[in-house]
């Protein structure tokens, strides 16, 4: 693992959230993206060498809006940025970890992304993350 990439906050309304979080940094987003395989529309602002992700859901079935439905607006996962997302996926299944996708998928701001499931990892959604090339 090399650093931590991100934090994914799940919010209700991203316009919203990009106003509180210009307020806390003091500075605008860097940019505005959907992912539609995963119902999301995402927001990132930089902080140093880590980013915050906001997700609001697109849709129903969207996990975004699951994870919203049960508890609330919150941190919805950490990223860790690594070297080589698929030998780091099989250390960590020989590890015990469950991987939720094992073959990585285009997650936002031009990443591979794989996640783990919480129950791995003491309640807290872990999410992989590759730069593509
Ligand atoms: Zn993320």
């Amino acid at each position: 693992m090399e650093k931590i990439e991100h934090i994914g906050i799940a919010v209700k309304s991203i316009s919203e959230a990009n106003k509180t979080y210009e307020k806390l940094f003091g500075y605008e987003h860097y940019k505005t993206e959907s992912v539609d395989g995963e119902g999301v529309t995402t927001s990132f602002f930089t902080c140093g060498e880590s980013k915050i992700e906001l997700l609001e859901a697109t849709r129903k079935d969207s996990p975004i809006a699951k994870f919203i439905e049960k508890k609330g607006e919150g941190i919805h996962h950490i990223a860790f940025s690594v070297k080589n997302i698929k030998s780091e996926v099989d250390r960590l299944k020989k590890e015990g970890f469950v991987v939720l996708n094992e073959e990585p998928k285009k997650g936002a701001d031009n990443k591979w992304v794989v996640f783990l499931h919480p129950k791995s990892a003491h309640g807290v959604l872990i999410e992989l993350c590759q730069e593509r090339d």
